[in-house]
């Protein structure tokens, strides 16, 4: 049924507002702007469905081949060996396997509040415990309020950059010293899950510290700026030691479909397509901003594709308010506050969202 194939994760959240069934009922597939859970609706690239049809003549074999190209088309665009890579169904499964081996037997996971919550929610449910670092007055990641936190009884720092769900970004240099340092005392986990939405990702991703011998995990997802969400791929570069970790609590890559490393291989630094993706978000993004500053709204200007605003209203209302004009936004407590976290989509959806919002405001 098609209320099944809902991803949970979405529902799943500790701050969600509404009930499960009322989500699940009206966050379907009908929504005419389905801007809740940072999805891309610019992709897949063309190129990516035409190597997905490709592949299914071919699809009672097993992907061996397809694999280690992929790994090695990553290893050579990042300077890595194949050896520094994991990759899986989705970032989502490497969190878990973060979560399961660094807080085994009540370690800590200290992170940012608001961030994403997967890692330490996910901790939380087996034997870790969850420290949580409020943000700083601009939103963003408090590292030194972070740092402070680290203890013997830390098993690893979550640093989501850009942040989710606050779009924010800490500063490059700050974050390179954080690494040094707080990787000599424990395991840094750097989520770069939208990464690629900044100008230059090279000059921002901390694979650097991982190429510098540090005890760095970068993860990485095909989830965002390449539209792959429903396709599931995702991967870390790290310390072939901490793969090697990673290799007992994943199925080791083997759980990635055929059709969706062959999809990848097509797709990987397409830059043109890349582009004109990152474009026409931007271009949305503008028009969003524009909404929200005639409506008499402030809002976090945004390193990603998403932006988070502060309400007039109550949070929980608004969003089911939002959800019955067919628009599917989600909302937060931040500093005590109600606010909401709308994803950016295509111009028609963000158009719905803007009729709705001028209805409410
Ligand atoms: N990290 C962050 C920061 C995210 O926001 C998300 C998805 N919302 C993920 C990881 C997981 O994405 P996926 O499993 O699709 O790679």
């Amino acid at each position: 049924n098609k209320l099944a194939a809902m991803p949970a994760r979405v529902f799943k959240s500790s701050e969600r507002s509404l009930n499960d069934k009322e989500v699940i009922t009206n966050a379907g597939f009908e929504l005419k702007a389905r801007l809740l859970a940072n999805e891309n609706p610019f992709g897949p690239s063309a190129a990516a469905k035409k190597a997905m049809q490709e592949t299914l003549d071919k699809s009672y074999q097993y992907p061996f081949m397809l694999l280690p190209q992929l790994y090695g088309k990553i290893a050579a665009y990042e300077g890595v060996k194949s050896q520094n890579i994991l990759m899986d169904a989705g970032s989502t499964p490497l969190l878990l396997a973060a979560a399961m081996y660094f807080t085994k037997g009540g370690k800590t996971v200290i992170t940012g509040d608001p961030s994403y919550d997967d890692l330490p929610s996910r901790a939380e449910a087996l034997e870790g415990k969850w420290v949580k670092v409020p943000l700083t007055a601009d939103y963003k990641l408090d590292l030194d309020a972070m740092e402070a936190k680290v203890d013997s009884n830390t098993g690893l720092v979550y640093v989501c950059n850009p942040n989710n769900p606050t779009a924010t970004i800490v500063d490059t240099e700050k974050l390179k010293a954080f690494c040094e340092r707080v990787s000599k005392k424990t395991t840094v986990f750097v989520d770069e899950a939208y990464i690629d939405y900044l100008p230059d990702p090279q000059a921002s991703t901390m694979i650097s510290q991982v190429k510098a011998g540090n005890n760095v995990i970068v993860a990485r997802t095909f989830s965002k700026l390449y539209g792959f969400a429903g396709l599931r791929l995702g991967y870390i570069i790290t310390q072939p030691e901490t793969v090697k970790i990673f290799g007992k609590y994943t199925t080791q890559s083997w759980s990635i479909t055929a059709t969706t490393l062959a999809a990848a291989l097509a797709a990987y630094r397409e830059e043109a397509f890349l582009q004109d993706t990152l474009k026409k978000t931007n271009a949305s993004k503008e028009y969003l901003y524009s909404v929200l500053k005639k409506e008499g709204y402030d809002y976090i200007p945004s390193s990603a594709n998403f932006v988070m605003f502060p309400l007039k209203m109550d949070g929980q209302k608004f969003v089911g308010e939002m959800m019955k004009r067919g628009v599917g936004i989600r909302n937060w407590k931040l500093n005590g506050k109600d606010w909401c976290r709308v994803s950016i989509g295509r111009m028609d959806e963000m158009e719905a969202f803007a009729d709705a919002f001028k209805q409410l405001s």
